[in-house]
């Protein structure tokens, strides 16, 4: 399928919606950027990478946590970030958590594949770049999507 002219919002909106059930008793706010232009990528690959940070920062901040997607224009490309005020991923780890089963739930809870799938999907499809900032009750996941169709 080639890269299409992507509204991310619009994939964030619909994360939200399909993981409502999940984001039970969670804060949730949208600090969108107003006029936001598409983004050349391929939607369901973005969407599950939403999916996976947005399920990611639900279970970090649990009930009465909050979670904040923002968004913006910073020069040639989008900033998306998922963020959460739960306990943060510890500095000795920072540098696994992106490996392939790379997981500190229990077993059966989680895959340790969310963020390898989506550091494929960012860079690997879309010649982008997810970045992880983290202190204990402020961890966000940053994606940066060119806004220009990449040469991969
Ligand atoms: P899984 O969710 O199945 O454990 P992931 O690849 O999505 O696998 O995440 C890997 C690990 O990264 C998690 O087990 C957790 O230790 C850490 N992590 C990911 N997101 C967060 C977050 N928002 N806050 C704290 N730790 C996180
Ligand atoms: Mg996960």
């Amino acid at each position: 399928a080639p890269f299409q002219q992507t509204d991310l919002h619009e994939g964030l909106d619909s994360t939200l919606v399909m993981l409502s059930a999940k984001l039970k008793g969670v804060t949730v706010v949208k600090d969108y950027c107003d006029d936001l232009p598409l983004v050349p990528g391929y939607p369901a690959e973005l969407n599950q990478v939403w999916t996976n940070l947005i399920d990611n920062a639900a279970q970090a901040t649990g009930p009465g946590g909050t979670i904040r997607l923002h968004t913006e224009v910073q020069d040639d490309h989008v900033l998306v970030s998922v963020g959460d005020d739960g306990p943060g991923v510890p500095p000795e780890l920072r540098s696994r958590i992106f490996e392939p089963f790379f997981t500190t739930k229990p077993v059966g809870a989680g895959t340790g594949l969310g963020l390898d799938i989506s550091y494929r999907v960012v860079t690997g499809k879309h010649g982008g770049d997810i970045q992880v900032v983290s202190k204990p009750g402020d961890t966000r996941f940053e994606v940066r999507l060119p806004l220009v169709e990449p040469t991969l």
